[in-house]
């Protein structure tokens, strides 16, 4: 089998728990070959040795400043950096759960957090204001493949990708590392009009086996992106496919 965790630290666990049961009988009954006795398992995690079970990671929204203070109390700081940056398992950020998985946050009124890390990106954290300044807005993600309807994503205090990072020679991390892909942009309506000649904010990146997005795919039972990202987790288990470092 195969073990799912969701970090239960705090924020949306039972939303992406759900989600991923609905993407798991999706996949069995549409491509029941692909998945020949595979069987899906998912979990809370809030422990090491919880974490140690996992094959894949869902690190969901909620408060990444929250988020990274009880990750830190609980000891599992460094052993999620391992998991995603030593061990490349496959590891989803949704929102706040983008903001743990990038190597910097712009500096915001909460001042300097500590991250996870793993994409080499800088995050621009609550890039559309407040609560109430939450929106629901259709993208076109072209990863999920031709021709699919636009994926409604639910924008809370996003967070968007203000730019890649080079990581420094010094990193030997770095070395080999996988590119940067960005798979969703948002181009905006009225006061969300991107500064850069309408360019658009990146809103869902991946990096080898580190996926992020900035919005909530699990508010609104669109499975997808579920089903799209567990596909990965079965490759990558199956095949060691995406493995960053190639080696
Ligand atoms: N603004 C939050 C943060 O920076 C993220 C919000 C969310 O996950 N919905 O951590």
């Amino acid at each position: 089998h195969i073990t799912v965790g969701v970090l239960a630290l705090q924020g949306g666990v039972v939303e992406h728990l759900n989600l991923l049961r609905k993407a798991a009988s999706q996949l069995q009954s549409s491509s029941p070959k692909s998945h020949d006795g595979v069987e899906f398992i998912f979990t809370e995690v809030r422990t090491t040795p919880q974490l140690a079970q996992c094959d894949a990671l869902i690190i969901p929204g909620g408060e990444s400043t929250t988020m990274a203070i009880v990750a830190r109390r609980l000891g599992l700081l460094d052993p999620l950096r391992e998991f995603v940056k030593v061990q490349h398992k496959p590891v989803w950020g949704t929102c706040a759960g983008l903001v743990m998985l990038a190597e910097q946050a712009s500096a915001t009124k909460q001042g300097g957090q500590e991250l996870v890390g793993g994409l080499d990106v800088r995050v621009l954290r609550n890039r559309y204001g407040t609560q109430i300044q939450s929106f629901v807005a259709g993208l076109d993600l072209g990863f999920l493949g031709e021709g699919e309807q636009p994926f409604r994503a639910v924008f809370i205090r996003a967070p968007v990708v203000e730019d890649v990072i080079t990581p420094g020679p010094s990193q030997t991390e770095g070395q080999g590392k996988a590119p940067v892909e960005v798979l969703g942009v948002y181009k905006g309506e009225g006061q969300h009009n991107s500064s850069e000649q309408g360019k658009g904010d990146i809103v869902a990146v991946r990096q080898g086996n580190v996926f992020g997005t900035s919005f909530h795919p699990e508010l609104t039972g669109d499975v997808r992106i579920h089903v799209w990202w567990l596909k990965q987790v079965l490759e990558v288990v199956r095949h060691g496919e995406l493995v960053v470092n190639g080696a």
